[in-house]
């Protein structure tokens, strides 16, 4: 463990030190970025009306729009010569979010990653392969440091050029391979076509995965193509990046570090918290950020969040596996469609390659499109047929979406591979 007394706090002990620090961020917030000033004004409150945790709900939530708002330079409680880092989300549709860290901010940030690092087992004599991308998004950086942190060497290879991320497997004999899950699946399908046996060759134990949605099944095809074991990190840029939440060696549920992190779970149309244990719309307030403190922060992530205590001794509240997005939600026909359901039950099925693209497309009618691949070895085994296969996996896909999809099934290697995170929806209906 990295920071033992404070990964094995008990609830009580974590529920009191996040009482006294969520009131003082809620004053600190106030007192320092306007937007909240203004936001607690419309809400009809001050600080001195946040006495406790059972407050909460009195607090305003923030949500990725005020980000937008304040570009360029972001939510921001201090002045800008104390800031010594800027991150920017993707930024897709339309500007980037910006975020902004201060010194301990910076620190903050580093150790939670190094404590998911060593959560998953990692190391000062490990030798950490980062292919996550270095630059804007926090993904490079923050598993850098994480891990340097920690002592371990670090490879800063960053994403791409697959051919020498396979390389530097082999001769550098990296023992942990940080990357987005599909990445992961990607790098294990080269592997073979470039004559490694990823087995043998290479050294690897440990895969540090996350920054998209990934199923149960697919962690199986990873661990088993690679030989590791494959750990789920959670985080996102708004709240310093990655490292909110990982893993521990149970591998039921991603702790949330709840000293630095208060989590709710809301009902993502009505915006009221719901009881411990339903699935719901995560929302956190960071409980420390000194450059953009953020309080009740919508992340549109759905999942139940489980409080009881881990079999590895820990108390911080675990995410039970991710769902997927709010905005990821495809309605299809009136039905919604979660793309990890459909990966969910791809996957399961003997076959079928590690790679797919759902299209919802409308003409009269909505309509659900899923092109799949082979998995190699079955595309050349005589049993295959594909007219028979698409349809066997349209009706195990009916059975679970309630919603008729169309199956194409492709010769292994025929869509696109990702180098980060994965485009597994084209959604015609929006362009
Ligand atoms: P952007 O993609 O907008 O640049 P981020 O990289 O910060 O921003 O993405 C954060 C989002 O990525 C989260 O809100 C969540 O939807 C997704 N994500 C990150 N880690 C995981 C994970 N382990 N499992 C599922 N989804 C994840
Ligand atoms: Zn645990």
């Amino acid at each position: 463990m990295f920071e033992p007394d404070i990964e094995m706090m008990k609830l009580s002990e974590i529920r009191a030190l996040q009482t006294e620090r969520f009131v003082k961020m809620v004053k600190y917030a106030y007192d320092n970025v306007p937007m909240y000033m203004e936001k607690f004004a419309e809400a009809g409150i001050t600080p001195d009306d946040i006495k406790s945790l059972d407050d909460v709900h009195k607090v305003p939530f923030t949500v990725k729009d005020d980000l937008r708002k304040h570009y360029p330079y972001g939510i921001r409680a201090v002045p800008l010569d104390r800031i010594v880092r800027l991150h920017a989300s993707s930024g897709t549709t339309g500007k980037p979010t910006v975020v902004t860290y201060t010194e301990k901010d910076m620190e903050t940030w580093n150790n939670l990653m190094a404590r998911c690092y060593s959560s998953a087992g990692v190391g000062s004599d490990d030798i950490v392969q980062n292919c996550y991308g270095y630059g804007l998004f926090t993904g490079g950086l923050g598993f850098h440091y994480g891990a340097e942190i920690l002592g371990a060497t670090v490879i800063p290879i960053s994403t791409g050029n697959t051919k020498k991320q396979l390389m530097m497997l082999k001769d550098m004999q990296s023992t942990v391979i940080a990357c987005t899950p599909s990445y992961a699946l990607y790098l294990a399908e080269a592997a073979e076509k470039e004559g490694y046996n990823p087995k043998e060759d290479f050294n690897l134990k440990v895969g540090m995965f996350g920054a998209e949605p990934w199923s149960e099944e697919a962690r199986k095809r990873i661990e088993e193509s690679l030989g590791i074991k494959a750990y789920d990190v959670f985080g996102m840029s708004e709240l310093y990046g990655p490292g909110v939440a990982v893993e521990c060696k149970e591998q039921n549920g991603l702790h949330i570090w709840s000293d630095e992190f208060l989590v709710e779970t809301i009902d993502p149309d009505t915006g009221e918290v719901l009881p411990e244990g339903e699935r719901g719309e995560l929302v956190f307030t960071m409980l420390t950020r000194e450059a953009m403190p953020l309080l009740r922060y919508r992340t549109k992530d759905l999942a139940i969040i489980n409080y009881e205590e881990c079999a590895c001794g820990r108390a911080h509240p675990r995410i039970m596996r991710i769902r997927g997005r709010s905005d990821d939600m495809l309605i299809v026909g009136g039905v919604n469609v979660f793309p990890s359901q459909i990966e969910h039950v791809l996957m399961n099925i003997k076959g079928v390659g590690d790679q797919y693209l759902i299209i919802v497309d409308r003409d009269i009618l909505d309509s659900l499109q899923v092109q799949v691949e082979v998995a190699p070895e079955f595309f050349n085994s005589p049993d295959y047929d594909q007219t028979g296969f698409a349809k066997k996996l349209e009706m195990e896909m009916q059975a679970v979406l309630t919603v008729r999809a169309r199956v194409e099934v492709l010769e292994p290697g025929t869509l696109p591979r990702s180098e980060g995170k994965a485009q597994r929806v084209l959604d015609k209906r929006t362009i």
